[in-house]
């Protein structure tokens, strides 16, 4: 790179030094003012009678100042000087290039006092601190907007799982569990039996005393067989009129006398619709898994087969799936 002085003549540098925000003056070897440049002349103002570098500082500063002219060689100084204002001063750094035609140049440029760089850092350090409340309180919101939309998802979850009349298990639901019930049983080798459960002559409920009651009816049967399965069996609403019990670990014959129970529970009990206290029935179809042989829907199929051999039975009954 080229050096900044070759490009520039002395014309220039003349020029340039003399609008520059540091203080230039031309001195003698002695300290003798010979020419200075305007930020210069705006200080001098202060000592308007001085003829002498020297004099143009307070006493203290004034022995370091000719030490540094005698030195004869540019080593940077920092000179203090009062700023007029009760206790405060303003620090120059400070620098006296001796020239080769005798003369000496001195240049001081103004650095920001201790006290003003203490400011600074105050400022800042309450900014930071500012910033780092403000960002506590945006990570605040934003947990508890997680927390609502994990709380929404969950709800969302549920709903989508949830038969909206019964409340019990939907379809999608209650076959996802068979699903993972088959796995589960394949895996361990455990035993497991499904129940197909449909309401004996529904149609005739919706037909004598409108669909409103026949809803009821199906809430009423989905609570009772809810109420009387065990853990860790589950019920869900299959279809229209018809349920789904999966019974875990549970060979076919104990599943056959939940069956019995069922059909003797929903008899017995009444259902108040329209003014009129409903007796009601219900066929199963009991089938247990076969490993190696059932998939999930077949093994559905063959509980559904059974419900049916129910029905031509007579209803009011259960069958187990051979
Ligand atoms: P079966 O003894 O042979 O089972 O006779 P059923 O009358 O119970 O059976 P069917 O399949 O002939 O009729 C079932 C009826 O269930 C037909 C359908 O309109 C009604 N249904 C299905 N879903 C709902 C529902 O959510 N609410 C009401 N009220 N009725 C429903
Ligand atoms: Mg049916
Ligand atoms: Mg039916």
């Amino acid at each position: 790179m080229k050096k900044l002085a070759d490009l520039i003549n002395a014309t220039d540098v003349g020029e340039l030094l003399e609008y520059i925000h540091a203080m230039v003056a031309l001195v003698e070897r002695d300290g003798s003012l010979v020419s200075w440049n305007r930020a210069f002349e705006t200080y001098k103002s202060n000592y308007p009678y001085a003829s002498n570098l020297q004099n143009c500082f307070s006493s203290k500063e004034r022995d370091r100042i000719t030490n540094r002219l005698d030195l004869n060689q540019p080593d940077p100084f920092v000179v203090e000087i009062d700023d007029g204002s009760e206790g405060k001063s303003v620090f120059y750094d400070c620098v006296i290039l001796p020239l080769a035609n005798g003369h000496s140049l001195f240049i001081g440029e103004h650095i920001s006092s201790n006290a003003s760089m203490q400011e600074i850092i105050q400022r800042l350090n309450r900014r930071i601190r500012m910033f780092q409340v403000e960002s506590e309180h945006a990570k605040k919101i934003a947990r508890n907007k997680q927390t609502e939309v994990d709380g929404i998802m969950v709800q969302a979850h549920e709903l989508s799982n949830t038969d909206v009349l019964t409340f019990l298990p939907n379809r999608r639901m209650i076959v996802k569990t068979l699903q993972d019930e088959v796995a589960r049983a394949e895996r361990y080798s455990a035993p497991l039996s499904i129940s197909v459960v449909d309401v004996d002559h529904f149609k005739r409920v919706n037909d004598t005393h409108g669909h409103m009651a026949g809803d009821e009816v199906l809430r009423h049967v989905a609570f009772q067989l809810r109420d009387h399965i065990r853990h860790p069996d589950v019920v869900g609403r299959y279809g229209g009129e018809e349920f789904l019990i999966l019974l875990p670990n549970t060979a076919s014959e104990e599943a056959a006398e939940q069956a019995a129970r069922l059909c003797r529970y929903v008899r017995e009990s009444q259902v108040n619709v329209d003014q009129h206290s409903l007796n009601l029935t219900v066929s199963i179809g009991v089938a247990q898994y076969q490993p190696g042989v059932d998939t999930w829907d077949s093994l559905l199929n063959r509980a559904d087969n059974a419900m049916y051999e129910a029905k031509n039975n007579g209803r009011d009954q259960w069958y187990v799936a051979k």
